[in-house]
């Protein structure tokens, strides 16, 4: 048996963040059912900070995440968690309110300029002609999510922490103040505090603990890699997006990446790109720029989880003594880690409330219970 203070189940950025943060205080242990961490979600993202994600709550975690990816700790060692990359927001003349009113609601979070058609152009010149508006902020973040990932696993491992990947955990059960998980290898795990950051299967992993679920739902997202015409400045290059929640492209390795964005329903699983969403991406780059999706060069999709209101869970579940649940990243589980796993440790071991304008309760696994009235949320936005 391999005991410890606490558990995680999960190995993508959920759970190595807090993993990593909370073994400044306790012995943590991680179990990861793949043999490589990061292989769901964590591994397949867009990888950018930028605000035009989520809502008011999601902008301030974001925000309150910055500064760790600017300067991180010196046990991350000393490769960059990511480089500045330029977030340009584009609009064509009907859909100018959409961007007024993004405008308005990002100036609080990021420092951002107005683009007229010009401006839009000389930014991203591959635009077709009927972008004429946009926000600029130049200061977005393109992510390293290996250096991100690593960094964690780093930080933990010095701390005296430890990872077993290729370990799916397959029951859960509680006795005498004590969690103890078995994996599929037969291998017997306990501690008195069980952290779910299991993704897109959280519920699932809930469900083995006799947890109630808090109804969350995975959707697919696909990504396209392509060839950019010969003599492209792709150092220059912004992460370009749609107002409207259509398209977003920006450099990858040489190339170009693009999105249509999906939001598939499906079940947790190892999500594979499919047809339909694969050709979209490319329509849609032809639609909005004046490139020619010739040939695809690469294709992935990857799980974004919500829960019911689209905000993240982190809190212990009621009626579950040592239960915690870490879930619902949704689409921003990169760029808010930092700060999540701050309320995590907040959360579990009562060091300060890391982000004073939202409120415990608006992150609260107990607003999904019936028996809850729902939160009235400050922070929660559009
Ligand atoms: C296409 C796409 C674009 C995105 N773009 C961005 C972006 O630009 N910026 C941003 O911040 N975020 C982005 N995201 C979102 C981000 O990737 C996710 O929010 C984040 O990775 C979620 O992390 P996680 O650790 O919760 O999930 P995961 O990385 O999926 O980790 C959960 C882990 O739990 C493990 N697990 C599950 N069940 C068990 C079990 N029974 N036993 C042991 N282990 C188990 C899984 O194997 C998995 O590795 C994007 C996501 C996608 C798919």
């Amino acid at each position: 048996m391999n005991t410890s203070d606490i558990l995680v189940i999960g190995g993508g950025i959920a759970g190595l963040s807090a993993a990593a943060t909370l073994s400044g205080h306790a012995r943590v242990v991680v179990l990861e059912a793949e043999e490589q961490i990061g292989y769901h979600s964590s591994g397949r993202s867009a990888t950018m900070l930028h605000y035009a994600l989520g809502d008011r709550l999601v902008r301030a975690l974001t925000l309150a995440s910055r500064p760790f990816f600017d300067d991180p700790p010196a046990t991350f060692g000393d490769v960059p968690l990511g480089r500045r990359m330029a977030v340009l927001v584009h609009a064509r003349d009907d859909e100018i309110d959409a961007l007024d009113a993004l405008q308005t609601e990002l100036s609080a979070f990021a420092a951002l300029e107005r683009l007229d058609r010009a401006g839009v152009h000389e930014l991203c010149p591959v635009l077709r002609n009927n972008a004429t508006h946009g926000i600029a902020d130049r200061n977005g973040i393109r992510l390293d999510p290996h250096a991100l990932l690593q960094g964690n696993l780093r930080q933990l491992r010095s701390r005296g922490g430890a990872l077993h990947a290729g370990q799916r955990v397959r029951t859960v059960g509680y006795a005498g103040g004590v969690w103890t998980v078995v994996t599929d290898k037969g291998e017997r795990f306990a501690a008195p505090i069980l952290v779910n950051a299991a993704g897109s299967w959280a519920d699932e992993v809930a469900g083995l603990a006799g947890v109630a679920p808090l109804g969350l739902e995975p959707k697919r997202r696909t990504i396209i890699t392509f060839d950019a015409p010969p003599g492209t400045n792709l150092d220059s290059f912004p992460f370009a997006k749609t107002v409207g929640n259509e398209l977003y492209f920006a450099p990858e390795s040489g190339r170009l990446f693009a999105s249509p964005m999906d939001e598939v329903p499906s079940e947790p699983c190892d999500a594979q790109p499919e047809e339909l969403e694969v050709a979209l991406a490319a329509y849609r780059m032809e639609e909005r720029t004046v490139l020619k999706v010739e040939r695809i060069h690469s294709r992935w999709a990857g799980l974004r989880t919500f829960t019911p209101d689209h905000h993240p869970a982190a809190g212990f579940a009621s009626g579950a003594d040592g239960f915690f649940w870490l879930a619902g990243q949704g689409g921003f589980g990169l760029q808010t880690s930092p700060t999540m796993a701050n309320i995590v440790e907040s959360l579990i071991v009562g060091t300060d409330w890391p982000v004073p304008d939202v409120e415990p309760a608006v992150l609260s696994p107990d607003r999904f219970l019936a028996r809850h009235r729902p939160v009235d949320p400050t922070l929660s936005g559009s």
